[in-house]
C-alpha cells in the first residue's frame, strides 16, 4: 500500500507520518515505509533530527493481530526497529492516542518520547497470551528499571501519559503534538543531546526481585503461560547482553504464540467483540434513553445491581416492601462503598456522588417516571407476576420492565402486562456490582429496541452483555446444573468432596462444586428439591441424597460453619469432615454402589463435559447465538479459565470426536443423562468443530 508512511520536512526536522487508518497498525506496508522514511531522513543533509507520529486519531496503536500466523510481508520488524535505534540522527516519537504493543516498542527505538496529555502507553500482549516480541521486554527494563517494567509488561495495563512520564517511559508532555514535538526535537539538537539508544543502557537487578515477583503473581497467573514467560524475558534483560536477551525474547514469544493458552485467549478477545452482534437487532437499532432506573427489591441482587447504575451516574430509585427493608438494603450499599473507600480504591467525594444517585420508596407511584425497571424480588413466579402486573399499571407505558430472575420464564411475566414487547430478562451475577457478566434474556415478544437497550445499558455500566434465550436457567445456570449435579453422583460412586474439588481447581476453575455449594449455601437447593420431590421422575437416579443428609444435620455451608466441609471462624479454608465422609459411604452402600477409585482426569471429564454437551443442546435450540457466546458466559460468570477459552473452545481443542467418544462411554456406563447432544454427533460426523459452526 503506497503512502502508508510519509516523509516531509519542517525546517531541519524530518517528519515521519504513519498513515494507516484507522489505528495505524503495524502492517507490512507500514514497516517497509518506516524503514524507507528513516533512510530518507538520514540521506538528507538538511535534516538534523526526525519526529515520528501517527496520522488521525492515534500513534501506532500496535500490531495487527490478524496478521499472526500468516506469512510475513514487508520489511521484518526487528530490521526496521534496529534502523531507527541505530540512526545517527536523533528520532523523537510524538505519541497521541495510544501507543500499545508494537506501537510502544517502536517508540522505544526512538531516542526520546514526547506525548500528548491524553495519550496512553502499554504492552497489552499478555492479555492475548503473548509477550512483547519486538524488544519491549529488553528495552523497557533498561529504560525504567526492572520492577516497573515487570508491572507494566505482566499486567498488560495501559498507563496514561502523566504516569508514563513519572515512570520514565515518556520524556516530555506537551499540548501541541506536532509543533510541540518539533520544538522538543529542535531543543534536543540545540543542546547537543546524546543519541539515547535504550539498548546501550545498563540493566541490573537483584535476582531476588524475580523470585519475589513470581511468588506474588502465583495466584493471579495460575494456569496462564504468558505472564511467566514475560518475567523470564525481563530476567533475561537483567542477566544477558542485549542481543542475547532479544534472542531469548524471540524464542519465548514463539513458545507463547504457538501455545494453546494464547489460542484460547485470542479466541476470548475476538469473542468479546462478537457478542454484541445480534442478527435481527442491527447495530443501528434505536435504543431507549435511560435517565432513571427503578429497582424492585433491595436485597442481595437489587443492591448490587443498583450500584452499577449509580456508578455510571444514572439515578436509581429503590422500591421495597417496607422502610426497614429499604434501610437494610441501603446500609449494605453504603457499607460496600465504604469498604472500597477504606481500601483506597474510591475517593470519598466519588462515594458521596454515587450515594446521591439513590432515592428510596415503598410506593409504586414514585417510580411512574422510570425508564427502566429491574425486578429482583424473591425467586417465586406468583410474586414476580404480581410485581409485573403492578408495574404495568403504575409505570409509564414507554418504560422497559426487566427481571433479574435466575431461572424463571420471562414470557410468563410478560403475559400479565399489556407491553410484552417491553419485557425482558436482565440476569446479573452475584456480587452484581463486581461480576462482569449480564445475560440478557430475550422473551418471545421482546422488541429489537428493548433488546438493544438492555444490551446497551449493560455495556454502559461496564458489563459484558450476552443475549440468551428464554429456557429454564437460561444458558449459564442451565449448564451449571449439569456440572454440580454430576459432582454429586461422583460422591456416590467413589469420590470425596476434597478430591473432586481439587481436580476441578487444578483444571483451572477458582473452586470445585462442593466448595462453591458451601459458599452459596446448601439450604436453597435442599428447599427446591423438597418442593419438587413429587414431580421427580421415578426412573431417573436421584443425586441429592448426600446433600439432603448434610442439610438435615443443619450443615448449610460456610454460613453455619460447615457443609460439605468444616470452616474455622472467619476463615474460608475448607477442612474435610469425617461425619460427611461417613454419610457419603453410607449412601453408596444404601444404593448398592461399589465405590471405586476415580482418576482426576475422569473427575474433570465427568464434571465439565456436561457443560459441553448441554452447551451443544443450547446451541441446537438457538438459546445461545453462537458457541463463543457460551464461552464468554462461562469465563465471565463462572470463573472458567480464560486460558482454556471457555467450554466450547476447550471442546474443540480436545477434539470433538474425543469428547463424543467419552460421552458415549458415560452414556453406556452411567446413564441416560449422558446421551450425546445431536448437534455434537452431527459435527463429528461432518468432521467439523464448534468454531466451524460459528464461521457459518
Ligand atoms: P434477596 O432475598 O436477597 O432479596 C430479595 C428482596 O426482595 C428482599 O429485600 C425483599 O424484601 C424484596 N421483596 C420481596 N417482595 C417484594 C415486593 N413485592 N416488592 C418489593 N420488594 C420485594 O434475594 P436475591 O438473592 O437478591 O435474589 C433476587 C432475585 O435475583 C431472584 O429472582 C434471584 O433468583 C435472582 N438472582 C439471584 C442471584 C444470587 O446469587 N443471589 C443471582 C442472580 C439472580
Amino acid at each position: 500500500m503506497p503512502g502508508a508512511v510519509e516523509f516531509s520536512k519542517r525546517g531541519a526536522i524530518g517528519v515521519i507520518t504513519v498513515k494507516n487508518p484507522p489505528v495505524n497498525a503495524l502492517s507490512g506496508a507500514v514497516r517497509t515505509g518506516l524503514g524507507e522514511a528513516v533512510a530518507q531522513g538520514l540521506a538528507d543533509d538538511e535534516v538534523k533530527a526526525m519526529v515520528l507520529l501517527g496520522d488521525g486519531r492515534t500513534f501506532i496503536a500496535g500490531a495487527d493481530i490478524r496478521e499472526f500466523g500468516k506469512p510475513p510481508q514487508g520489511t521484518p520488524f526487528p530490521e526496521v526497529l534496529g534502523a531507527m535505534e541505530n540512526s545517527s540522527k536523533l528520532i523523537v516519537a510524538a505519541i497521541h492516542g495510544t501507543a500499545l504493543g508494537g506501537g510502544l516498542e517502536t517508540a522505544l527505538c526512538c531516542h526520546y518520547r514526547f506525548a500528548a496529555p491524553s495519550a496512553a502507553v502499554g504492552l497489552p500482549e499478555v492479555k492475548l497470551g503473548l509477550l512483547p516480541g519486538a524488544g519491549g521486554t529488553q528495552r523497557l527494563p533498561r529504560l525504567i528499571g526492572v520492577e516497573k517494567a515487570l508491572n507494566l509488561i505482566v499486567s498488560g495495563d495501559f498507563v496514561p501519559a502523566a504516569r508514563a512520564k513519572d515512570m520514565g517511559v515518556v520524556d516530555e508532555i506537551g499540548d501541541d503534538l506536532l509543533d510541540g514535538a518539533i520544538a522538543y526535537a529542535e531543543k534536543l539538537v540545540a543542546e547537543g543531546a546524546e543519541l539515547r539508544k535504550i539498548r546501550d543502557l545498563p540493566c541490573e537487578a537483584d535476582p531476588a526481585v524475580f523470585e519475589n515477583y513470581r511468588k506474588g503473581m502465583a495466584r493471579r497467573a495460575r494456569g496462564f503461560l504468558a505472564p511467566w514467560k514475560c518475567v523470564d524475558c525481563v530476567e533475561a534483560a537483567a542477566t544477558l547482553p542485549f542481543d542475547e536477551g532479544l534472542a531469548k525474547e524471540r524464542e519465548l514469544f514463539q513458545d507463547c504464540v504457538t501455545s494453546p493458552e494464547s489460542a484460547a485467549q485470542r479466541h476470548v478477545f475476538f469473542s468479546e467483540r462478537e457478542v454484541a452482534k445480534i442478527p435481527d437487532v442491527p447495530k443501528d437499532t434505536p435504543m431507549k434513553e435511560i435517565k432513571k432506573v427503578a429497582m424492585i427489591g433491595a436485597g442481595t441482587m437489587g443492591g448490587g445491581i443498583a450500584m452499577n447504575f449509580a456508578n455510571a451516574g444514572i439515578p436509581v430509585q429503590m422500591l421495597e416492601v417496607s422502610e426497614e427493608a429499604l434501610e437494610k438494603g441501603m446500609s449494605i450499599i453504603q457499607r460496600n462503598y465504604q469498604a472500597t473507600v477504606n481500601k483506597g480504591r474510591l475517593a470519598q467525594d466519588k462515594m458521596d456522588q454515587r450515594m446521591a444517585q439513590f432515592t428510596t420508596t415503598t410506593d409504586y407511584a414514585d417510580i411512574a417516571d422510570a425508564d427502566l425497571v429491574i425486578e429482583a424480588v424473591f425467586e417465586e413466579m406468583d410474586l414476580k407476576k404480581k410485581v409485573f402486573a403492578t408495574l404495568d399499571e403504575a409505570v409509564n407505558d414507554e418504560a422497559i420492565l426487566a427481571s433479574n430472575t435466575s431461572t424463571l420464564n420471562i414470557d410468563e411475566m410478560a403475559s400479565v402486562t399489556k407491553r410484552p414487547e417491553k419485557v425482558i430478562g436482565m440476569h446479573f451475577f452475584s456480587p452484581a456490582n463486581v461480576m462482569r457478566l449480564l445475560e440478557v434474556v430475550r422473551g418471545s415478544a421482546s422488541s429489537p429496541e428493548t433488546i438493544a437497550t438492555a444490551m446497551g445499558m449493560g455495556r454502559k455500566v461496564g458489563k459484558i452483555s450476552v443475549l440468551v434465550g428464554n429456557c429454564f436457567g437460561f444458558v449459564g445456570n442451565r449448564m451449571l446444573h449439569g456440572y454440580t449435579g454430576e459432582g454429586s453422583f461422583l460422591l456416590e460412586e467413589g469420590g470425596l468432596p476434597q478430591q473432586v474439588d481439587k481436580a476441578v481447581f487444578d483444571f483451572g476453575l477458582p473452586m470445585g462444586p462442593f466448595q462453591m455449594g458451601d459458599m452459596a449455601g446448601l439450604d436453597i437447593g435442599w428447599r427446591v428439591r423438597k418442593a419438587r420431590a413429587a414431580e421427580r421422575p421415578s426412573n431417573e437416579p436421584y443425586g441429592g441424597t448426600i446433600a439432603d443428609r448434610i442439610c438435615e444435620l443443619g450443615r448449610y455451608g460456610q454460613k453455619t460453619g460447615g457443609g460439605y466441609y468444616d470452616y474455622k471462624e472467619g476463615d474460608r479454608t475448607p477442612i474435610p469432615n469425617a461425619e460427611v465422609e461417613e454419610i457419603i459411604n453410607q449412601v453408596s452402600k444404601e444404593k448398592g454402589i461399589q465405590r471405586q477409585e476415580l482418576s482426576d482426569e475422569e473427575v474433570v471429564k465427568r464434571c465439565l463435559y456436561p457443560l459441553i454437551n448441554i452447551g451443544a443442546q443450547i446451541l441446537d435450540e438457538g438459546m445461545a447465538l453462537r458457541p463463543s457466546d457460551i464461552d464468554i458466559i462461562y469465563i465471565n460468570g463462572y470463573g472458567f479459565p480464560a486460558y482454556r477459552g471457555g467450554p466450547m473452545h476447550w471442546a474443540d481443542a480436545i477434539g470433538l470426536d474425543n469428547v463424543l467418544a467419552d460421552l458415549k462411554r458415560f452414556h453406556a456406563e452411567v446413564g441416560e443423562r449422558w446421551r450425546p447432544a445431536p448437534l455434537l454427533e452431527k459435527l463429528v460426523a461432518e468432521g467439523k468443530t464448534f468454531a466451524d459452526l460459528q464461521a457459518g
